[in-house]
């Protein structure tokens, strides 16, 4: 039988993006298909915290295998900020504002070094995993390019001259944080089927 997996989201592209990586051992669900509506408070103080927060809330309503995760940019010369503030570090998904403000912040830093982290934490009824990728790189002085999402226009990631959002997004999905934390899910998924 297949293993269901899931995911603290009702985000339709979240939860295909790790259908397709997960592969068809597994039924990944989402919060939507079991008509959870409510808004999950991620009031943790770091991204483990929230990524559990999440799985909590949905392993405890269903009772199945759940998947929650936490993303965010941490700078360096910022000492980590905006870190889990960064879905709403200016304005609540403003990311023009967002990143506007972490330029300004940085205006007469020389250190531009930063990373993009997830979180993700698998709860189930034999205990909790967390599972963590991460991408390092630099700040750039201006914005660049128009794909993706977030920070992408502002973040270089080592080895490369381009900005995330100059980036094909299959590219950028390649190395990315969240496909490094995913990899690390699949291999222990592997190991547990
Ligand atoms: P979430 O936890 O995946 O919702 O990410 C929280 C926030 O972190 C997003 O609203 C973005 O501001 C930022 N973020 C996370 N991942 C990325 C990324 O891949 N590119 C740019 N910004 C990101």
């Amino acid at each position: 039988m297949k293993k269901e997996i899931l995911v603290a989201t009702h985000n339709q592209h979240k939860k295909e993006e790790i259908q397709q990586i997960l592969g068809e051992k597994f039924t990944v669900t989402s919060l939507t298909d079991y008509d959870i509506h409510d808004e999950i408070v991620e009031d943790g103080n770091t991204f483990r915290e929230n990524a559990c927060i999440k799985a909590e809330y949905c392993f405890k309503t269903t009772g199945k295998a759940s998947l929650g995760d936490d993303s965010g940019l941490v700078v360096d010369a910022l000492d980590g900020r905006p870190g889990i503030y960064s879905a709403r570090y200016a304005g609540k998904h403003d990311f023009a504002k967002n990143m506007a403000k972490v330029l300004g912040e940085m205006e007469h830093e020389e250190n531009r070094k930063a990373y993009f982290v997830t979180v993700m934490c698998l709860m189930d009824e034999n205990g909790v995993h967390y599972f963590e990728g991460r991408i390092y790189g630099q700040i750039r002085r201006e914005l660049s390019g128009s794909e993706g999402f977030g920070y992408d226009p502002i973040f270089q990631p080592d080895n490369y001259e381009i900005t995330f959002a100059e980036m094909p997004m299959e590219e950028k999905n390649k190395i990315s944080h969240r496909r490094k934390a995913i990899d690390q899910l699949l291999d222990f998924m592997a190991e547990e089927v």
